[in-house]
């Protein structure tokens, strides 16, 4: 029978572990799926792990590892597909918001020969009036940047072992795990579910982090605003032409253009764009700064009983 892996994140999430164990276990035993459940816990500053290890002990399915300080959400589904042993793996949020209801019907799509499943959000849940305007506004830059519908995907989805396999041999650091399988290819099908509400905790996002996040993601997927420098550049031509032209053309009739003002505003124009496009290029060699130092994605601190191998540093084999 084929086996089912599911990775979840999980940074700060006592309250949800026993809750989502016992929701996905019911769920796969009624359904009578091989299943194994794999928490990351993200450098929690809270029993988070203890509330794993409590899990694991009762039932073996259960894995779980914490990293040695809080490395993001990606680096937490990465190292949950490296440690997936499954012949599908299904990535979901550990707050179950991505209701585990649909899982049966994506690995229904699974075994029809769907490669991966995208979970596609028919509603975003209720979100605060702040929240929604970032995040849509954040789906739109993504969008645009990626050429990807981004506002309804999500990353919840189910992912076959080729997938896996193939996302694992990347060697890229800053990973961008929902984009990326679009990128990969495959035989893509989508299932809509609803996003749950949060039953304990709250949302780890500030406005703050998403902006961040959405300015690394952009980055890492397009060389778009670098072209910006240059759009910014011909603008600054074209009007550097106009307005030459004008001055000269005064001053052929003898009358000059007022000195001081218009050196005040080339002077602010001028410097906005040359500073605002050093950033860019600066964000993009930062980029390849961080790549190049090739540090591992994450630290594994502490495994649960079950899991073994070496753990210093990024997770090489799978056992
Ligand atoms: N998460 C994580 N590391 C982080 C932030 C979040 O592993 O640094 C996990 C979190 O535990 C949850 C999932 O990512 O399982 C989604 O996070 P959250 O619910 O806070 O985000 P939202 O649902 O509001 O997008
Ligand atoms: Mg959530």
């Amino acid at each position: 029978m084929a086996l089912l892996s599911v990775v979840l994140p999980a940074y700060n999430e006592e309250q949800n572990i026993a809750n989502t164990v016992k929701t996905l276990s019911d769920l796969f035993e009624a359904e009578k799926t091989d299943y194994e459940l794999i928490f990351v816990s993200d450098g929690s500053k809270d029993k988070t792990f203890a509330e794993i290890e409590k899990a694991a002990k009762e039932n073996q399915r259960i894995k779980g590892v914490e990293f040695s300080r809080n490395f993001g959400k990606e680096a937490g589904i990465f190292a949950g597909l490296e440690l997936a042993s499954g012949d599908a793996v299904v990535v979901m949020d550990c707050d179950l918001q991505h209701p585990p209801t649909v899982i049966p019907e994506m690995i229904k799509l699974w075994k029809d020969g769907a490669q991966i499943v995208e979970g596609k959000k028919s509603n975003r849940g209720k979100e605060s009036f702040f929240y929604k305007i970032s995040a849509g506004l954040f789906y739109k830059i993504m969008s645009g940047l990626i050429k990807m519908d981004m506002n309804s995907s999500s990353d919840f989805k189910l992912l076959d072992r080729k997938v896996v396999d193939v996302l694992l041999t990347l060697p890229e650091r800053n990973t961008f795990f929902r984009a990326l399988t679009f990128w990969a290819g495959f035989d893509t099908r989508t299932v809509e579910y609803e996003v749950q509400e949060r039953k304990f905790g709250k949302s780890k996002w500030s406005l703050w982090g998403l902006m961040k996040y959405a300015i690394s993601n952009a980055t890492s997927f397009s060389t778009l605003p670098l072209q910006l420098v240059t759009m910014m550049g011909t603008v600054s031509i074209v009007f550097s032409v106009i307005l030459g032209i004008q001055t000269l053309v005064k001053w052929l009739c003898g009358d000059s253009v007022e000195g001081f003002t218009t050196v005040i505003l080339l002077i602010l124009i001028i410097g906005g764009f040359i500073m605002l496009s050093l950033g860019i290029i600066g964000h993009y060699i930062a980029r390849v700064y961080e790549e190049v130092k090739g540090r591992p994605k994450y630290i594994i601190n502490k495994v649960t009983d079950n899991v073994s191998g070496n753990m210093t540093g990024s997770w090489k084999k799978r056992q």
